[in-house]
């Protein structure tokens, strides 16, 4: 008898995954903000996401989001240009909170 392989595809690169091999990333909302809602995802784009600091992106990786820029919509773009701008925001206030740190 053939077993019956469940596949579920990877939300950020659509790559079909086994059930068991499937990790579930918080998603919109972190865990460690109290997200409970998840999404499946493979191995290497959970570790992209979040393993890897986002100024320690490879510059491939920065590359292929400019080379998609083109073909995002405007509420898309306009999403983006948010986020950078809400993470701008959180480094510089913990910089600044570091070095109010290191002054006292
Ligand atoms: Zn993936």
């Amino acid at each position: 008898m053939k077993a019956i392989l469940k596949l579920e595809k990877c939300f950020y690169c659509d790559t079909e995954i086994t059930h068991s091999a499937m990790q579930k990333d918080h998603f919109p909302i972190p865990a460690r903000h109290g997200g409970k809602e998840t999404v499946p995802c493979c191995i290497a784009c959970h570790d992209m996401k979040d393993r890897y600091l986002l100024q320690s992106w490879p510059s491939e990786w920065w590359q292929d989001v400019l080379l998609d820029w083109p073909k995002m919509s405007r509420a898309t773009r306009i999403y983006f240009a948010k986020m950078g701008t809400l993470f701008l925001d959180y480094v510089l206030t913990k910089k600044k909170k570091n070095e109010s740190k290191t002054t006292l």
